[in-house]
């Protein structure tokens, strides 16, 4: 019980967050809990303080859990479920347990607690614990902390398909587990575009065709952001298709400097020099050369 209050207070508290920011910023996009939380997630921890949060976003901590009456524990994992979800639940804990066990082997890291997942059974349920408005399709999983929330492959897979939800959003949200896991303290300065480009290139939750045209048009109307353009958050990432560019930015690192660089700049974020040789500056001409050649016609 002290492990749920403890998720269901961080949640309320990043709730009161993403609120705040959404005032400030427009934002009511993904990642509020990746991005945003892990800055604050010591301070929940450690006082252990339920935030004041109004309006519907106030939900009893008892009914965050209300439908997920099942469970099932696996090496890495505590997995909480409902009925429905029991079809494919066994199949979803090798799954990732094997996501789990690819990521390791690249590298060389183990994530320390145990970490949960908790599908709920439709979007407009995983909405109502995590914040939003119930009908984001693309908005099926998220991440806090060790913890990813994330909605039913059978009913809740939003924009994408049963095999996505099942397979690549679990993963792309362990991903950021384990970049927060290997940047330890430092995590607060990874920016938003790295942290999704290396969250892309392991769990593909984009089709190859999205990127693929949404870059070609990009390129054609010679409209690449820069890095800063998408160290945005929120509203202004998705707007720009910043998950479109941080997919190819994960592939053009993991194809240029390999997995041990990409490792070495997690753990020193502002180190471009020491990890890849180059400049931020020359590191993205360098991603624009590689669009220009991958997509030359
Ligand atoms: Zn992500």
């Amino acid at each position: 019980m002290k492990g749920k209050k403890n998720i269901s207070a961080a949640f309320l508290s990043i709730a009161a967050v993403s609120i705040s920011l959404s005032m400030i910023t427009g934002c009511s996009q993904e990642n509020i809990f990746s991005d945003v939380g892990n800055i604050l997630v010591s301070d929940i921890e450690t006082t252990g303080k339920k935030a004041a949060v109004a309006g519907e976003n106030d939900v009893k901590e008892e009914e965050n859990y209300k439908e997920l009456t099942l469970s099932k524990e696996t090496k890495h994992f505590l997995i909480q479920y409902g009925e429905k979800e029991k079809p494919y639940i066994n199949e979803f804990a090798i799954a990732v347990e094997k996501s789990y066990q690819d990521l390791y082997s690249i590298y060389h890291i183990d994530v320390k607690e145990q970490i949960k997942i908790n599908i709920y059974s439709s979007l407009k349920e995983l909405h109502r614990v995590i914040g939003g408005s119930g009908t984001d399709q693309w908005l099926t999983g998220r991440m806090f902390n060790h913890t990813i929330w994330m909605s039913s492959p059978i009913g809740g897979s939003g924009n994408y398909s049963y095999e996505t939800q099942l397979y690549d959003i679990p993963k792309h949200e362990l991903t950021h587990i384990f970049v927060q896991s290997m940047s330890g303290s430092e995590r607060s300065h990874i920016t938003r575009w790295f942290d999704e480009a290396i969250a892309l290139h392991h769990g593909r939750i984009l089709s190859q065709q999205l990127v693929d045209s949404g870059i070609k048009s990009k390129l054609k109307a010679n409209e690449i952001p820069s890095f800063e353009d998408m160290e945005t958050y929120y509203d202004a990432f998705l707007r720009d298709m910043g998950y479109v560019f941080a997919a190819t930015i994960g592939d053009f690192l993991v194809e240029t400097y390999g997995y041990n660089k990409i490792k070495t700049f997690i753990q020193n974020p502002t180190d471009y020099e020491g990890a890849f040789g180059v400049t931020k500056n020359e590191l993205w001409e360098k991603w624009v050369g590689y669009l220009k050649e991958k997509y030359k016609s």
